[in-house]
């Protein structure tokens, strides 16, 4: 069973596309957080980011770079909020990777990406040293 994004991408459910490839797809978001808010995913089913594999992965970063200008001018906005929730408890509520691109205006009450967090922690030189070498060892 495909997820909606995989029923849009077959044409099962209509949504405004704004962009297809071979391998990569964008159309309007149903529930825009600003006019022109676009989604840009694989065509290919993935749940999470690294999921894709590294050829469908660099096409979706050239249609993300493609996108937002197009989305950028548009809508007449002056930046972008581009972004991923990439897992459930990140927010993603649908599991086929999709990259938002948000417009975004001076002075439209939205915040930066940092507002994302909940409480923040407060760490120390030693626990950083310790997370910084524990994800060095894994890259
Ligand atoms: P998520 O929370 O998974 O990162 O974002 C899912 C996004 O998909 C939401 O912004 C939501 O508005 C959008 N969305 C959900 N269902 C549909 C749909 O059927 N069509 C379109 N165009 N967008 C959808």
């Amino acid at each position: 069973m495909s997820t909606i994004f995989g029923q849009i991408v077959d044409g099962e459910i209509p949504a405004r596309v704004v962009y297809e490839d071979e391998t990569t797809f964008a159309f309007l978001d149903a529930n825009p957080l600003a006019p022109g808010h676009t989604l840009v995913i694989p065509k290919d089913e993935y749940e999470r980011l690294n999921d894709v594999p590294e050829d469908v992965a660099a096409d979706l970063y050239a249609t993300i770079h493609r996108v937002i200008p197009a989305v950028e001018e548009a809508v007449d906005a002056d930046a972008t909020t581009v972004a991923f929730n990439n897992g459930e408890a990140a927010g993603q509520e649908v599991p086929h990777v999709h990259c938002h691109v948000v417009p975004r205006f001076e002075g439209d009450g939205g915040g930066p990406i940092h507002a994302i967090a909940g409480e923040t922690p407060d760490l120390d030189d030693d626990e950083l040293d310790e997370i910084a070498d524990e994800i060095a060892d894994r890259t």
